[in-house]
């Protein structure tokens, strides 16, 4: 019961300064995240969920507070920690299989083994027979499978997601949603996601964090009940329950809004 959290945040605080001056981005964050849990993190455009994906993933140091992986004080980027993004950042020029193996070039541990554990993958993610094309021969939803793949295959402890499907057709969409949660859930990844879509968040989560700004603070937090949590994000999104779950949720980021200058 007393695990060591994957991830936490202590006393978090994040100024970022410019020529502009200096600003508070975040501010007391305190946050622990359990082994294998989904966490979503939503709010206002400029509450700070990039802000706080960043420095969990040790781009750079917070101002104050501390981020611990695993009970140790995260100084830099880890391969234990890997990111997902709105935008593939695919190279054009490399094949899918290439591509999938950036990472592992990163890491220093592209070999005989893990090409065959990038093509596991490939297959893994619905893309059996892509290895030899392209980026721009694949879809949209292809591409940020190929973008999964090349995060999964250095097999990180957590993934960071910042709005990973917020580009795509509605139906690919739920399609890879339910695909990261099945995968994840596998292989007892911890993930946080930051999506600005509220259903996306309850379906997918076992916990979404609600913050607000001026500066980016922890408002609220909801367990998504057991219900929801059992079944894919595809199927929870029929149930009765997620509608009041999501209305509870939708009326809390309205509060966070009233008074605000939200264009989200
Ligand atoms: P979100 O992802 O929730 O939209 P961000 O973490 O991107 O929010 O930004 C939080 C706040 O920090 C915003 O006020 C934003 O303008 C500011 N900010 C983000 N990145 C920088 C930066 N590199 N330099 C200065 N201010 C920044
Ligand atoms: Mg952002």
């Amino acid at each position: 019961m007393t695990q060591i959290p994957v991830l936490e945040l202590q006393r978090l605080s994040h100024v970022y300064v410019n020529d502009k001056g200096a600003s508070l981005a975040v501010e007391g964050i305190d946050l622990a995240i359990a082994r294998g849990e989904f966490i979503s993190l939503v709010g206002p455009s400029g509450c700070g969920k990039t802000t706080i994906l960043s420095l969990l993933a040790g781009l750079f140091p917070p101002t104050s507070g501390k981020v611990l992986l695993n009970g140790n004080q995260v100084n830099g980027p880890s391969e234990k920690v890997g990111y997902m993004l709105q935008q593939d950042y695919l190279f054009p020029w490399r094949t899918i299989r290439d591509n999938a193996a950036v990472g592992l070039e990163i890491n220093g541990t592209r070999s005989k083994v893990t090409m065959k554990a990038v093509e596991e993958w490939l297959v893994e993610l619905g893309l059996e027979g892509s290895s030899e094309k392209y980026p721009h021969e694949l879809s949209g939803g292809m591409r940020q499978r190929v973008a999964l793949a090349r995060t999964l295959v250095t097999e990180p402890e957590v993934l960071l997601l910042d709005e990973p499907f917020s580009a795509l057709d509605l139906h690919i969409k739920l399609q890879l949603e339910d695909l990261v949660v099945r995968t994840l859930q596998r292989l007892g990844k911890t993930a946080v996601l930051v999506t600005h879509d509220l259903a996306e968040a309850v379906a997918m989560s076992d916990r979404v964090i609600v913050l607000g700004r001026n500066p980016g603070h922890i408002r609220s937090e909801f367990i998504v009940p057991e219900e929801i949590r059992a079944v894919s994000p595809m199927t929870a999104r029929k149930l009765s329950r997620f509608q009041s779950v999501f209305e509870e949720l939708w009326a809390e980021l309205d509060a966070v809004d009233e008074g605000g200058d939200s264009n989200e």
